[in-house]
């Protein structure tokens, strides 16, 4: 039975995530959006510090298993949605520069084994700031992550890995400037399509992968976002998440569950900086006297209050699918649908409401002075990464129809 009632536990620890995001994220938010590329190095050793005193890694807990039955409920992925929410409340850049196992990890429990997990994700409570990243997207496609052309050679003991890499979120943190590791989807044998598609881990600092850029965003600016090079890097064998044999059936889906954990996470992020939206102009509101009355005819509504009502309606409906789909997780279920539901309905929805906030905030909105602009420039990505919105929706539509990708693309 769906039960989202959350215990003392869990509440005070959303607690500690909005005060970390009204006392650390804020007051930096904007000049770390000013100033793309430059570090807030104090900012990430009080997250790291905070998380290990927290025993969590923030935003990606998901070190416990689901349910067994009569157990207590598990909360590990609901957790991490309701902390994404709040700190991305504060600043969704910040969120995701904040040092912890991110994509990475969340491709390593998705697809590892037990000696994996242990392995790559242990070092995440121990030592200095560190950050985990995920590379799929290639210079010749996004979406279509079936076309990966980097590959993995095998030789002798080793992997060998060529090709290139872009848009990676936390690329260089995780790559060069941290004890961190990258996961790269490569393929180990191009004649078998999709099957022979693998994720690995690359170790910061292994020769042969380097760092080619990082962009330069519309939002999310506080997040760096990298284009690697992998030139001949040699990898140990055990760095191939999971198995390496290449099965006709089944072999992708399993690499594919990366997203049935993180889509959840990125819908979070959507409904952070929805909530950041619509509390700013709840208050301004309030502030300026004009009333939002709730109970009457939708006939007797101004417009100003149709527009916040579609806007808290908006926002209720994406956190409640995302809610199912993290919920679903805990317990086991499989929630590739409501996974890709929850992301597209997010994704739409932020952007909505950060773009009614600057309209109904006038030429107030537009300004730089608050930050509601720059909510809606952070909105967009979540329509992006991890699925763009039409391609959560066809994932969407095919579940429902049951049709096969080769049916329905
Ligand atoms: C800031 C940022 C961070 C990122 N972080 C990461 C990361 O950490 N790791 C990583 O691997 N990637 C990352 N990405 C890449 C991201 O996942 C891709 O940009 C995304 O998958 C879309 O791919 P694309 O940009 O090549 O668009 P394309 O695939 O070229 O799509 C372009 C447009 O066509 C639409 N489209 C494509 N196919 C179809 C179809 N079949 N039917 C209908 N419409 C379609 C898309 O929805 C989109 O609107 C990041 C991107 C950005 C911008």
């Amino acid at each position: 039975m769906i039960d989202f009632e959350l215990e003392p536990q869990i509440l005070s620890r959303l607690q500690m995530y909005h005060a970390v995001s009204e006392h650390m994220m804020r007051p930096i938010s904007r000049d770390c959006d000013e100033h793309e590329h430059t570090k807030p190095t104090q900012f990430y050793d009080s997250m790291w510090s905070a998380s290990a005193a927290a025993d969590i890694q923030v935003g990606n807990d998901k070190s416990k298993k689901a349910d067994s039955p009569g157990a207590a409920p598990r909360r590990a992925n609901l957790l991490s949605v309701l902390s994404t929410e709040e700190l991305c409340w504060g600043d969704a850049g910040l969120y995701l520069s904040t040092p912890n196992s991110g994509l990475g990890g969340a491709a390593v429990m998705a697809a590892g084994t037990p000696e994996q997990k242990d392995r790559f994700l242990r070092r995440f409570k121990e030592g200095k700031p560190k950050w985990g990243a995920m590379a799929i997207t290639e210079p010749s496609f996004g979406s279509d992550s079936s076309q990966v052309t980097t590959t993995a050679t095998r030789d002798g003991d080793h992997w060998v890995i060529n090709g290139t890499k872009i848009f990676c979120t936390a690329g260089e943190m995780a790559a060069e400037k941290s004890e961190g590791f990258v996961v790269v989807w490569a393929t180990v044998d191009k004649s078998a399509g999709r099957p022979g598609i693998k994720p690995f881990v690359v170790e910061h600092n292994t020769p042969g992968m380097t760092v080619a850029r990082v962009e330069n965003k519309l939002g999310i600016r506080a997040s760096d976002t990298a284009a690697l090079i992998f030139d001949n890097c040699r990898i140990p064998l055990d760095a191939l998440l999971g198995s390496a044999e290449v099965r006709k059936e089944g072999g992708f889906k399993d690499v594919m569950a990366t997203f049935d954990a993180t889509r959840p996470i990125v819908a979070a992020m959507a409904i952070g900086v929805g909530r950041a939206a619509l509390d700013f102009v709840r208050d301004f509101l309030k502030e300026q006297n004009v009333p939002v009355r709730y109970g009457i005819s939708p006939r007797r509504l101004t417009a100003v209050e149709r527009d916040f009502m579609e806007m808290e309606v908006q926002l209720q409906a994406a956190r409640l699918l995302t809610w199912r789909a993290a919920w679903m997780l805990d317990t086991g279920k499989r929630n590739s649908l409501e996974a890709s539901m929850a992301k597209a309905k997010a994704g739409l929805a932020v952007t909505l409401i950060t773009q009614k906030a600057v309209e109904l905030l006038g030429p107030l909105g537009y300004s730089r002075k608050i930050l509601v602009e720059k909510w809606m420039r952070d909105a967009k990505i979540n329509d992006i990464f991890e699925g763009t919105q039409q391609i959560n929706m066809i994932i969407v539509a095919r579940r429902i129809l049951n049709y096969s990708s080769k049916e329905l693309n």
